[in-house]
């Protein structure tokens, strides 16, 4: 039972109280809505690109192609991206975006704009970089901005859009890029900046076998041991990838509560190897599911990255190494702890809020499997017959309820033929 955005009561049978509006789940699966922490939704301009690249020479490949985004790009992305994940089950979404032409104008405050047009949560994590290749950084110096100039934008960013109340839908995060796009003033600066506001912390770390090199040749350390001399440690910080640790590193990510952000279709499509989720919670550390890409993971779907999750540690750990409840785990009540929102968040309890996903598993994806968790994360991709955000219907039969499907498509195709186009391709 729900009340406002809130839940009130949970049970089992049927229901038959007084009500304005009754949702009918029978032959479903009731699970919290699913959080997604992390994700580049400008990338859905630039999918199926650089097809066989590992990170470095993929992002070489397309840092110029994002040069050339605009406002329209953001919001015909952002309204793609996360129609796609209301339509897999996902009910938050944590957003990096991290590039910014000069005179791009408001690109959060845009993405806001389409996050409350489709009905979804965002965490808008706003990126930087200020390390291009003149200083020894990846990208281009035309892509990146000034140390002062980002730190100045991020802080707008919060004191215009962060919304800090336990029913919000709209949060920004500080999320200077990575070790190689970004100075270590950048990143201690940024980390300043964000507990002075009260704000979370969110950076992409420990992803390749490159970066592992590039962190020991420039800093003489490991990711892990630069980020905790820069302050980039604690239980208000969540990292991205996370695939490349040792033990000391799984245990200072535990023993600090710091998060990762897993993301294995992202680390898979790049070769980057299997990160290491089972030894992650045992050590203590939160660990959230995020789809990453979408230019490093054309899929963009939040639900399959449950199996994906399961797959992916059993392919390093064996056949117990993750359960189909731990994988369901992962894309909730997870999620909700690096994104710092488990007092509200990530499971259905009275009190919380009432976000929430009806599962279809009587069709012949599933039928016949008598453990409704087992049937969502071993079985195909179930098909979502309703999403509730704070209470209110987002997704009804599959179909989103604020927007339309066709429509997106087609100005996802404009606006990535612009793009192309506009870069020479
Ligand atoms: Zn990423």
């Amino acid at each position: 039972m729900l009340d406002g955005d809130r839940i009130t009561a949970v049970g089992a049978g049927d229901f038959d109280g007084p009500a304005d509006q009754v949702v009918d789940g029978r032959g479903c699966l009731a699970t919290p809505g699913l959080v997604n922490t992390h994700h580049h939704l400008y990338q859905w301009a630039t999918r199926g690109l650089a097809q066989q690249s590992n990170l470095f020479d993929w992002l070489v490949e397309l840092y110029p192609v994002w040069a050339g985004l605009d406002d329209e790009l953001v919001y015909v992305t952002t309204s793609a991206g996360l129609g796609a994940l209301a339509l897999s089950g996902c009910t938050t979404a944590a957003d990096h975006h991290y590039v910014f032409p000069r005179g791009s104008g408001d690109l959060i405050g845009t993405q806001a704009e389409a996050a409350a047009a489709i009905g979804v949560r965002l965490h808008a994590c706003r990126g930087s970089m200020d390390l291009g290749t003149s200083q020894g950084g990846l990208p281009p110096d035309s892509v990146v901005e000034s140390t002062d100039a980002a730190l100045a934008a991020t802080a707008e960013a919060i004191e215009r859009h962060h919304d800090p109340s336990p029913s919000s839908r709209m949060r920004v995060a500080v999320a200077p890029c990575s070790p190689f796009s970004v100075t270590s003033d950048l990143m201690r600066e940024g980390a300043s900046l964000a507990r002075a506001h009260g704000v979370r912390l969110h950076t992409h770390l420990a992803e390749t076998v490159e970066e592992d090199a590039f962190c020991r040749e420039r800093f003489g350390c490991t990711p892990v041991e630069y980020a905790e001399k820069l302050g980039w440690l604690g239980d208000d910080v969540w990292l991205a990838h996370g695939v490349h640790l040792d033990d000391g590193a799984v245990a200072r990510l535990g023993a600090t509560g710091t998060g990762v952000a897993h993301c294995p279709s992202s680390n898979a499509r790049l070769g980057a190897g299997i990160a290491r989720v089972r030894d992650l919670l045992d050590a203590g550390a939160p660990v959230g599911l995020g789809v990453d890409g979408a230019a490093s993971q054309e899929a963009g779907e939040l639900g399959p990255e449950l199996r994906q999750a399961m797959l992916a540690a059993r392919f390093r750990g064996g056949p117990a190494a993750l359960t189909a409840r731990e994988a369901l785990a992962l894309g909730t009540t997870g999620g909700a702890r690096c994104l710092g929102r488990d007092g509200e968040l990530g499971s259905l309890e009275p009190g919380k809020l009432a976000d929430i996903v009806l599962w279809r598993l009587d069709g012949l994806g599933h039928a016949g499997i008598e453990d409704p968790v087992a049937a969502l994360v071993f079985g195909p991709p179930a098909p979502v017959e309703a999403v509730l955000v704070g209470g209110q219907l987002v997704v009804r039969t599959g179909r989103l309820i604020h927007a339309d499907e066709d429509s997106l498509a087609r100005d996802l195709t404009r606006v990535s033929r612009t793009l192309l186009r506009k870069a020479g391709r």
